[in-house]
């Protein structure tokens, strides 16, 4: 009954174990959670403030599919005076999510048999979503060693006449690793004189800490301006998960209005109210928070990197960004699978398996939690690995 193209799709990894982890608890099970990817943190009243002026003055109708004017504006000026990406509104479009942004990407340039280069560990929808718009995920390994960054040769060596794009992920989910400039120039100048497209995705760009700076993978060069597909939103920055908002970015035209075409016989456009508040979230009216935010992040980082640290047999490379952190644990096992499962079925400690990312023997934890449930999380994984060999 089922399509052939839905059964290549495989379910959101980090998605079901939040579920499976929810449902524990609700039955009473004992569980610790670090499986989510979303801040901890309430949206900043600004935005919500604007959110309910919205709904009483009924702005609650159809809008344009890609977004309001005014909301779209706002897009353009932030790119323009945070990233230095100078678009016009024709060249933005608003949508349900980074997720649909990436989704009505891979849709509208993908073609059956196109290869799509995907660094590896990845976040697990790329794959996923390529293999679903007919395309090839060619994965590039990467580890530890390198602190997760593909290197230029690396690069070059991955590609051939089929590659069509090239995913980026600086700040990473699930490694919080940041390309420097000159690492995306060198990047870039792999690129130079081929098709290929770059889907950035800066969905944690606001979160970096320690003095590590954010580059935008379009402001590098012309060449890259070009190529590059800019997909950002406000749900990890802003704290909006659940109010369903990002947004893409592009020189061409045309692959704008396809992706509009394909979100006019999907969705249509991002709840109304929505967009609304997102304008707050673009327009700096939030910033004071961000900050805050990014600032507690900081020093979860700072401490929950250095107890994993001290855990013998686990070993973490800290973050310069986002909220996770992506611990080797194969001197203990292997599988991270198995070793996901039974933390979860033996000490209540949900994590999410790196093979979901692509990457075995580490376990992707998030620190966007409260700094007395990170320290009994890692007191619970420490004992957990301290008996592991007799379960
Ligand atoms: N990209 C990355 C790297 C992410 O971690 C997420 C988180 N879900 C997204 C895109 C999508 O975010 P959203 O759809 O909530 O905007
Ligand atoms: N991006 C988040 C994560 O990695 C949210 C879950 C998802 O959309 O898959 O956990």
């Amino acid at each position: 009954m089922l399509s052939d193209r839905i059964q290549v799709l495989s379910e959101s990894m980090t998605i079901a174990i939040t579920a499976l982890a929810q449902q524990l608890k609700r039955e009473g099970k004992d569980i610790l959670g670090f499986s989510a990817g979303e801040p901890d943190f309430d949206t900043p009243h600004v935005i919500k403030d604007a959110a309910i002026k919205a709904i009483e003055e009924g702005f609650t109708k159809y809008t344009p599919v890609d977004g309001i004017i005014e909301l779209k504006e706002a897009i353009v000026d932030k790119l323009a005076r945070e990233n230095d990406l100078h678009y016009t509104t024709d060249q933005v479009i608003a949508s349900n999510g980074a997720k649909q942004s990436l989704f009505n990407l891979f849709q509208s340039v993908i073609n059956p048999g196109d290869e799509v280069i995907i660094p590896a560990p990845y976040w697990v929808t790329y794959p996923e979503i390529a293999k679903y718009s007919g395309g090839i995920p060619v994965i590039i390994e990467t580890d530890d060693k390198t602190a997760f960054k593909m290197t230029p040769d690396q690069l070059k060596n991955a590609i051939t006449p089929k590659t069509k794009m090239l995913v980026l992920t600086s700040p990473s989910n699930p490694t919080g690793s940041v390309y420097t400039k000159e690492e995306i120039e060198e990047i870039g100048k792999v690129l130079e004189g081929t098709d290929i497209l770059v889907a950035s995705d800066e969905m944690y760009e606001k979160l970096v800490y320690h003095g590590t700076r954010f580059t935008a993978a379009a402001s590098v060069s012309e060449d890259m301006f070009h190529r590059t597909v800019t997909i950002n939103g406000l749900s990890k920055s802003v704290a909006m998960t659940g109010w369903r908002f990002g947004y893409c970015a592009a020189a061409n035209k045309d692959l704008i209005k396809a992706m509009k075409k394909l979100q006019s016989q999907s969705t249509s456009n991002v709840n109304s109210i929505t967009q609304i508040a997102a304008i707050k979230g673009l327009d700096g009216s939030a910033d004071a928070d961000i900050e805050m935010m990014r600032q507690a992040f900081e020093a979860r980082c700072d401490e929950a990197t250095s107890l994993f640290n001290s855990v013998s047999g686990l070993s973490v490379v800290k973050p310069k960004g986002a909220f996770y952190l992506f611990v080797n644990h194969k001197e203990i096992e292997p599988d991270s699978m198995k070793f996901a499962k039974s933390l979860l079925e033996n000490s209540g400690v949900a994590v999410v398996p790196g093979a979901g990312f692509g990457s075995d023997g580490y376990f992707r934890f998030s620190f966007a939690t409260d700094i007395d449930t990170i320290r009994e999380g890692v007191r619970r994984i420490e004992s957990f690995i301290e008996n592991y060999d007799k379960r």
